[in-house]
């Protein structure tokens, strides 16, 4: 984790300073406050940086349509050209089954494979 990379989700200032951490069911998350605004926040960006949005959007619509972790690493990894394990596509769904941002991009990627 490098503190410089998070930004101010309130007013995108970036200055913000580390303020303890918060344990949730899903795991402990970085607190955040800001100087500019005054607001804190929870990071919550994606640990793994080296898989795209998609590959992890589509991991975890592999999954939610019934394939098992196994199966949903092998599936993303042949669209995808990449090579994930089950273990990661676990730790996805648990990260992503957060309040974080991302159940809505989960969602429309979960969309759209569905109509394709
Ligand atoms: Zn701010």
């Amino acid at each position: 984790m490098n503190d410089k990379d998070v930004k101010c989700r309130v007013c995108g200032e970036g200055k913000v300073i580390r303020k303890g951490k918060r344990r949730t069911k899903y795991g402990c998350r970085q607190l955040y406050y800001c100087k500019a605004c005054g607001k804190g926040f929870v990071d919550c960006r994606m640990r793994n940086k080296t898989y795209g949005p998609n590959v992890i959007a589509n991991a975890i619509s592999y999954y939610n349509l019934g394939n098992s972790l196994e199966q949903s690493a092998k599936l993303v990894n042949k669209r995808f050209k990449v090579i994930t394990a089950k273990t990661s596509v676990h730790r996805w769904i648990e990260e992503f089954r957060s309040i974080c941002t991302y159940s809505k991009l989960r969602n429309r990627v979960l969309m759209d494979y569905i109509r394709a």
